[in-house]
């Protein structure tokens, strides 16, 4: 059948890679794996014989179909779905461990995966995922780097990542028009450690790089802040008021974070 553009259809053709792939999962030999986006199982077959059990959500019925028959294993179930509603809690009540995740990531819905993805932390151990290069540039970005920005932020505040091995276009049929670069990311919100809730956190981020040009006073304060306020909190929590986000690490943006939440609620 021919392969759905629209649904992010690019086949993985790179046996190298995808053992790569497989490896970097670790040992999964006792455990449940979800795939995401199976696709004709080029990943899959490869995790079936690595891993205690495969649960691989696909979207497209035909390919849900032909898996089923094409890779008849009692270790192998394929969940017809889209990712996005997939119940990641129960998968992982049902395992009885945290899950490991892999998948060479549809990409016209990278973005929502990886936030689906970080919703989910309590129920996912570690994460082997294939996207754009240019996203796996923003998601390993380190403070001061042009591709420092919200979704470093937000993927990194849900634990470390790394940067594994990228592929060209013509690894893939049909051929994407980007690189592909495979990245893994090890669930360990940083959350409690660094003093600030969640949802707070992650809202602050986006507002403080609306503006990427724009210094983080003035970000702050296109956000509603009063500049008096914004002044003060960045002299008690030493950043520069000069500074831009990008220019901020995790720790540092947690400790302003952190101010403007203990000023707020002292002024409820
Ligand atoms: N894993 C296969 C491989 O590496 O050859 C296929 C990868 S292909 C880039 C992405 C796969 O995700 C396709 O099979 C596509 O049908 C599937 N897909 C697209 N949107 C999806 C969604 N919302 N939920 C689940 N799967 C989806």
């Amino acid at each position: 059948m021919p392969p759905k553009s629209k649904l992010g259809q690019n086949f993985l053709r790179d046996d190298a890679a995808i053992a790569r792939i497989g490896a970097a999962l670790g040992n999964v030999s006792e455990q449940l794996v979800v795939e995401i986006g199976p696709g004709e199982g080029a990943i899959t077959r490869t995790l079936i014989e690595r891993a205690g059990h495969v649960m691989a959500i696909e979207v497209d019925h035909e390919l849900a179909i032909a898996l089923r028959a094409y890779l008849p294993s009692e270790k192998f179930t394929v969940i017809e779905q889209d990712v996005l509603q997939f119940d990641f809690a129960a998968a992982a009540a049902q395992a009885g461990h945290k899950l490991p995740v892999v998948g060479n990531l549809p990409y016209y819905i990278t973005s929502p995966i990886l936030l689906r993805l970080a919703e989910n932390h309590a129920s996912l151990d570690r994460a082997v995922l294939m996207v754009q290069r240019e996203v796996a540039d923003r998601v390993v970005a380190e403070p001061g780097s042009r591709d420092y920005g919200v979704l470093s932020v937000t993927v990194q505040m849900y634990g470390p990542v790394e940067r594994l091995f990228t592929l060209p276009p013509g690894a893939f049929s049909p051929p994407p028009e980007v690189h592909s670069t495979v990245f893994r990311w090890r669930f360990a919100p940083r959350f409690a450690e660094l003093g600030v809730s969640e949802k707070g956190f992650i809202q602050f981020a986006k507002q403080i790089f609306a503006q990427k040009r724009k210094t983080l006073a003035n970000n702050l304060r296109a956000a509603g802040l009063e500049p008096a306020a914004v002044q003060t909190a960045l002299a008690e929590t030493e950043i520069s008021p000069q500074a831009r986000a990008e220019s901020l690490g995790l720790s540092e943006l947690a400790r302003l974070h952190a101010y403007l939440e203990r000023k707020q609620a002292a002024t409820l």
